[in-house]
C-alpha cells in the first residue's frame, strides 16, 4: 500500500500575531481510504486542571466522597450515583457535591458541614492516615521537563494550598510549573475561569491549551475562551454522554489519559 503524508505546519502560536496559526495539521492520504487529519496544537501556554489528569484520584478523593456520603445519610450510595453528580456543573468541588447530594437525598447539608466530613475520611482521623494516602501521580517528572522545554507550564486546580502541597511537594516534577492556583488563590472557584484568566494576564488565550477532566473545567475554559481538552477513560461511566457534553462545549480532543496529549501537540 502507498503511503503519502503531507504535513501543513504554519509557525508557532504568537509569532505571527494570528491565534490561527497556532494550528497545525496533518494529512494522511492512502491508496484506498483517506484517515482523518488529527487535529494538532501549538500552544504557547499549557495548562493542567491536577485531579484525574494528572493525579489518579479514584481512591482517594472519589472514594472520599462516596463514604462521607454513606456517613452523613446513612444509605449505601455507589459509584454510579457518585458520577452523575460528580458530572453536574459545580460539584468539581467534591465538598460542594456532597453538600448537593446529601441534601437531594433528604439529609440538609451545609458546605462546612460536608467539608469537615469529608476530611476525616481524606484525611483520616485518630491518628491514621486517610485515603490521601492512596492518591498516584500520573506524569514522570522527566515528562514535566520534556513539556517545560517547549511550553510555559502552570496549572489551575479545585483543591486548596495544603491539599496541593502534601501530595506535590516532594514530586519533582513539581519545579517545572511557572503558576500554581488553587482554590485558595481565586475569589470564584470552578466554573468561573476565573484561575485561568490569573495565568494569562494579558495575555491572548488563544496562545493557551487547557486540560481538564470535569465540565466545570470546560465551562471555565469556554468563558476564558481557552483552547480546551478532555481527559475522559475509555472506560469512564457513561463515557458517551460525558462526550457529547465536553464537545458540545468545544473540546478540541477526548484524551483517554494525560500522555495522549503528546500526539495532539505538534512537533512544528
Ligand atoms: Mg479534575
Amino acid at each position: 500500500m502507498r503511503l503519502n503524508v503531507r504535513r501543513l505546519f504554519r509557525g508557532r502560536a504568537g509569532e505571527g500575531g494570528e491565534g490561527n496559526k497556532r494550528f497545525a495539521r496533518e494529512e494522511i492520504f492512502c491508496s484506498n481510504s483517506v484517515v482523518p487529519p488529527l487535529r494538532k496544537l501549538l500552544p504557547k501556554i499549557l495548562i493542567f486542571d491536577v485531579d484525574g489528569v494528572l493525579v489518579d484520584v479514584r481512591r482517594s478523593y472519589w472514594l472520599s466522597g462516596l463514604e462521607t456520603m454513606r456517613f452523613l445519610t446513612g444509605k449505601r450510595v455507589g459509584w454510579a450515583e457518585l458520577h452523575q453528580w460528580k458530572s453536574k456543573p459545580g460539584n468539581n468541588d467534591d465538598w460542594m457535591m456532597v453538600s448537593n447530594w446529601a441534601t437531594a437525598l433528604g439529609r440538609p447539608t451545609s458546605y462546612e458541614e460536608a467539608r469537615d466530613a469529608f476530611a476525616q475520611f481524606y484525611w483520616g482521623k485518630d491518628g491514621k492516615v486517610g485515603n490521601v494516602r492512596k492518591e498516584r501521580i500520573l506524569v514522570t517528572p522527566r515528562q514535566m521537563e520534556r513539556w517545560g522545554r517547549r511550553f510555559e507550564l502552570n496549572l489551575f486546580t479545585g483543591r486548596t494550598r495544603q491539599e496541593f502541597s502534601y501530595s506535590f511537594e516532594r514530586w519533582p516534577g513539581v519545579r517545572y510549573f511557572r503558576e500554581i492556583v488553587t482554590m485558595d488563590d481565586v475569589k470564584r472557584k470552578k466554573p468561573y475561569p476565573d484561575g485561568l484568566l490569573k495565568i494569562l494576564g494579558e495575555r491572548d488565550p488563544s496562545w493557551a491549551l487547557y486540560v481538564g477532566d470535569n465540565i466545570d473545567d470546560a465551562l471555565a475554559a469556554r468563558d476564558a475562551r481557552v483552547p480546551f481538552m478532555a481527559i475522559l477513560p475509555t472506560g469512564a461511566h457513561a463515557y458517551r454522554k460525558h462526550a457529547k457534553r465536553f464537545r458540545e462545549l468545544g473540546a478540541l480532543a477526548l484524551l483517554p489519559r494525560i500522555s495522549a496529549l503528546n500526539a495532539r501537540l505538534s512537533s512544528g
